[in-house]
């Protein structure tokens, strides 16, 4: 059933895909509201570019399956312990209370990101984003069971053979193993990975720990296999934002359609000028290496993700034909319109929006740093005992209980020793002192009595000090003890 929709004056007929699609093709007023998916073919590249993606590749990946490798201590490194509700990063031990912490870091990488971006634009998207580096992995595996471009493409228009079905299940076997180690390391950031990888080797992993490696392997495995563009075009909500973050001397890659047109092939010798011609030679190895697709002569598009795959190989087009490099180009919509040299876009980095983003984040990363040093190796949280708010004790005392929760965040076990004040003859009744194991944390009763007739009924402020035996760490923390009528 066909529909319609008013745009400006003209009605357009809207049809579904599928069926319709002759119908569309007959009737150009018509149109689908769904694109078709064209499979993208990209054509492996080499240059400057692409070189600084495959470090940044092997960076962000010998972090990313190094880590959870590495020791500190007695225990792993970098350690998410839901289970025992403890993060464990190199000497820090975070507790489910310094959860501030972990929204300061997301508040910090967000903010880094708006910066970058407005510095750099997609450099991220482009060079350490997780969707491109496995993405780049992948289509390396592809290349070496299926050769290029040109070759995939034949071989997927072509008919099935053994060849064919060799080449094929080989890369999907590879991109499998590539996939499924990728979710078991990430599982390793939550369970020690040692204990892990011997779980495996019995073949006694826990149910959760087998269903997470395998939907975070099976996401790489569709991520980087399949859907590849798909992702960054219609799925990552970073890439509808990110161009709220542009401005005019925001690194983007650019054309020089100055120099580019008019475009057209000449052959090696032929001097363009007197062809009438620009320096772009019209040869679309810029379209054919692009991993999203697009065509960066026709401007700024949102699907560009930065990668510069397009320069590199234009650069190598241009050293053959004998001309300057940097038809396509990183610049500046503001350095290519008023031709400004490296130095130039540099001073322009420096701009309101850029220093605004920096002092934020140097106050909350300074904020941050200085709160982790004047942290204390323990917390401790104070609860009035809800079965008993106050009682009158042998001695003709009055009583109240409290619990105390005291959190060892060292990796020694620790003595502590807890007094009292804030009224006159307030005094602890229950032990003083108790140790609480590394990394745990331990739950106090203590009993507070006060003289009877000391105070007049109704609640007093009191203070609970708890001291760290051996170093002058110290915590205090408020309650109110209650005196009854
Ligand atoms: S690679 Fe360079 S020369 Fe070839 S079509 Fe693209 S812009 Fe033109
Ligand atoms: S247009 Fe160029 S920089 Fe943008 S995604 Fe395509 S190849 Fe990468």
């Amino acid at each position: 059933m066909s529909n319609t929709q008013r745009t400006g004056h003209k009605v357009i007929p809207i049809v579904p895909v599928g069926p319709m699609d002759s119908a569309i093709a007959a009737d150009p007023e018509m149109v689908s509201l769904y694109e078709a998916h064209k499979k993208i073919y990209p054509r492996s590249v080499s240059g400057l570019f692409q070189n600084w993606r495959w470090v940044m590749v092997w960076i962000t990946q010998l972090v990313f399956y190094g880590l959870p490798w590495l020791d500190w201590g007695q225990r792993q490194a970098v350690l998410f312990d839901l289970g025992a509700r403890r993060f464990y990063i190199f000497n820090l031990v975070l507790y489910p209370q310094d959860f501030i912490y972990l929204t300061g870091l997301l508040v910090v990488s967000a903010l880094s990101l708006f910066l970058f971006t407005a510095v750099a634009g997609r450099l991220w998207c482009g060079y350490a984003c997780p969707q491109t580096v496995y993405t780049e992995i992948f289509l390396w595996i592809e290349k070496q069971f299926e050769g290029d471009r040109s070759a995939r493409m034949r071989r997927d228009g072509g008919r099935l053979s053994a060849d064919k079905f060799l080449r094929k299940g080989g890369k999907h076997l590879a991109w499998l193993a590539v996939a499924l180690w990728t979710g078991f390391t990430f599982v390793g950031y939550f369970t020690p990975i040692a204990q892990l990888g011997s779980e495996l080797m019995a073949l006694r992993m826990g149910s959760w720990e087998v269903f997470w490696s395998v939907f975070y392997g099976f996401a790489t495995y569709g991520n980087a296999g399949f859907m590849r563009e798909q992702v960054c075009k219609h799925m990552c909500p970073y890439a509808r934002f990110q161009s709220a973050m542009f401005d005019r001397d925001t690194l983007i890659v650019t054309y020089d359609e100055q120099r580019g047109e008019p475009r057209g092939p000449r052959s090696r010798k032929a001097d363009p000028t007197k062809l009438d011609l620009g320096a772009c030679v019209d040869c679309t190895l810029c379209v054919q290496v692009c991993p999203t697709g697009i065509d960066i002569r026709n401007g700024l598009q949102y699907e560009c993700i930065g990668c510069g795959a397009c320069a590199d190989v234009c650069d190598t087009v241009m050293d053959k034909m004998g001309y300057a490099r940097g038809l396509v180009k990183y610049s500046t919509q503001n350095g290519v319109e008023q031709n400004w040299s490296s130095k130039q876009m540099l001073r322009h980095v420096a701009r309101p929006r850029v220093l605004l983003y920096c002092g934020i984040l140097l106050a909350i990363v300074l904020a941050m740093g200085i709160s982790l040093v004047l942290r204390t190796p323990f917390k401790v949280d104070v609860v009035r005992d809800r079965g008993t708010l106050a009682r009158i004790v042998s001695g003709g005392k009055i009583e109240n209980v409290f619990r105390l929760q005291v959190m060892n965040a060292t990796e020694a076990n620790q003595e502590y020793r807890v007094s009292v004040s804030g009224m006159d003859g307030i005094a602890l009744a229950s032990e003083d002192h108790f140790t609480v194991d590394s990394t745990q944390s331990r739950w106090i009763a203590v009993r507070v009595q006060l003289p009877y007739e000391a105070a007049k009924p109704g609640s007093h402020p009191i203070r609970f000090d708890i001291a760290q035996s051996g170093s002058d760490e110290k915590v205090s923390e408020k309650s109110v003890f209650l005196v009854p009528r």
